[in-house]
């Protein structure tokens, strides 16, 4: 087998008079000049329904990007025949083959493809540059490129043949006959990517909900794969109706896995629907979610102030806190109070929120009009609350977009649910905890939320470190000392948490591909 490079896509700067700004720039014009019309496909052949849906613009909701159709019950369950039986032919593909595709795939996301993807997220997600650039070209091209690289790795095990002259022992990687179900999210493009190809790199037949309102930047990717050679039918571009998608797949005998992330609620239905199906499956499915988080900087005494505010600013407000792992609650002792709060109120003042197209935006708008809904609601409930106080933001509007201040509130109860619940949002609370009561407010941390996904403490005493790391063993499946809960890189920290932040299998990690194999042991005797 051809190696792989395990090192990770370098990331663009797209300085002044460079030439991948001048690239990006084009593509945005085309991109924002047409309202794209994507299909359904499957097996390599388009359809359309009567049930069109449109994927705008979040920072000019006036602004139609994509028009895009509804697969109907009919159609998703000729999409579970054909990946059934696109399945079989599929994993007799020779291993070396479908490495060459996602080789080529990799290659042309990072070279022919990268502003377009760039485009359709900066445009559909509402995403400044930069955090295109992390999603959309470096994340996505790590999942195809670091994803094979560890297939390649792991089909190096050889069992243990003590008696080569009388047996062999060997071990071969199947898919999973069935099809799997992937069900993606819009706040990251390469999520899409990685949920739906990961699994049929390991032989296996999907059926791809892309999120609505990812649904241009997930398109591309589809298109992008095609182009590189997979074949038609082992991955089949379903977007749906979530109840009606998760009703037939789930009341199809053949399904044999699930990729997910998204809510927990929506995890939790699909999880019971294949538990009140098990007697009819062919296979045992395989549950994989990541659902969210409610993730913390916890700060010590010992801190770097300037540190603590940056991370925290970057980690809260970056794509307006859409990243599941993005701070939404923080602990400060007493003693450094003061000058963090300055720190912060300073930083939140520079911050540039607005249009994606401009460069110098720091953050854009929210994804869609039920986003807005639920945050604002937060920020209402801080308004109100004699327990809160806002120390900056509070504002928002969507008249032209889904435009949300970033907020920072102060608490008084650190279980108010503004500090428990998910908010997915550019809201940040903070408690003051007493340097006295240390250990309670360490406690407070995995006491008080049901979720573990990211988490990060900052202190320079080492003493509280190793405590931090015994006390949060459990509080986190991404944890990180003195630097921000965000950015998480593919080979170098797989993600996922546990708890109700998910099943923690570790997307980017070489444990993730093992999930989508139904490995065979062979002994053969001579
Ligand atoms: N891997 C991303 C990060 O650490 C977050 C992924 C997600 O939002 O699901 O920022």
């Amino acid at each position: 087998l051809k190696d792989f490079s395990i090192s990770n896509e370098p990331i663009l700067a797209y300085r002044k008079g460079s030439q991948e700004r001048a690239a990006l720039k084009e593509a945005l014009k085309t991109t924002a000049a047409t309202c794209t019309e994507v299909p359904i496909v499957i097996g390599g052949k388009e359809y359309k329904t009567d049930k069109v849906v449109y994927q705008v613009m979040p920072h000019d909701h006036a602004h139609k990007l994509a028009a895009f159709y509804y697969a109907d019950k009919k159609l998703l369950e000729l999409a579970i025949k054909t990946a059934v039986e696109t399945q079989t032919k599929w994993d007799r593909v020779p291993l070396a083959d479908r490495l060459a595709i996602w080789e080529r795939a990799a290659d042309l996301m990072a070279g022919k493809y990268r502003q377009e993807l760039n485009a359709a997220t900066m445009l559909g997600q509402a995403k400044t540059v930069i955090q295109a650039e992390i999603d959309a070209a470096a994340e996505l091209i790590d999942f195809i490129r670091i994803h094979a690289y560890f297939l390649k790795e792991c089909v190096k095990y050889e069992p243990i043949s003590e008696n080569l002259k009388v047996t062999k022992n060997s071990l071969r990687y199947r898919g999973i006959d069935g099809f799997i179900a992937a069900v993606s999210p819009f706040n990251f493009t390469a999520i899409g990517g990685n949920l739906a190809y990961t699994p049929a790199l390991m032989g296996n037949a999907v059926l791809w909900k892309p999120s609505d309102t990812a649904l241009l930047s997930n398109w591309r990717i589809f298109n992008i794969m095609r182009e590189a050679g997979v074949p038609d039918g082992v991955v089949n571009f379903v977007p749906a109706d979530g109840p009606v998608f998760g009703d037939t797949i789930t009341a199809s005998p053949h399904l044999s896995g699930i990729n997910f992330t998204g809510s927990v609620p929506t995890f939790q239905r699909l999880w019971k629907q294949v538990g009140d199906n098990l007697p009819k499956y062919i296979n045992f499915p395989r549950l994989i979610g990541e659902c969210g988080g409610k993730n913390f900087h916890f700060v010590h005494e010992s801190a770097d102030i300037e540190t603590v505010v940056t991370s925290t600013i970057r980690s809260a407000f970056e794509y307006s806190g859409q990243k599941c792992s993005a701070c939404s609650r923080m602990y400060v002792p007493e003693s450094l109070w003061p000058q963090i709060k300055e720190g912060l109120l300073r930083e939140i003042k520079q911050l540039k929120i607005g249009d994606v197209q401009d460069m110098a935006t720091f953050t854009s708008a929210v994804i869609d009009d039920k986003a807005f809904k639920r945050i604002t609601g937060y920020i209402e409930h801080a308004k109100k609350s004699s327990n809160l106080e806002i120390l900056a933001g509070g504002n928002y509007s969507d008249s032209k977009g889904y435009f949300i201040d970033p907020t920072i509130v102060q608490t008084k109860d650190p279980k108010d649910r503004i500090m428990t619940e998910e908010i997915f949002g550019p809201v940040i609370t903070i408690y003051v905890y007493k340097n006295s009561d240390l250990m309670e407010a360490m406690k407070l941390v995995h006491t008080t939320t049901q979720f573990a996904l990211t988490g990060a403490v900052f202190g320079q005493d080492e003493s509280f470190i190793n405590c931090a790391l015994e006390e949060f063993k459990m509080a986190a499946g991404n944890f990180y000392i003195n630097d921000k809960s965000t950015g998480s890189v593919v080979g170098q920290q797989p993600f996922g948490g546990g708890r109700m932040s998910g099943t923690n299998d570790k997307a980017g990690g070489p444990h993730y591909i093992l999930r989508w194999t139904s490995p065979q042991s062979i002994k053969e005797t001579f």
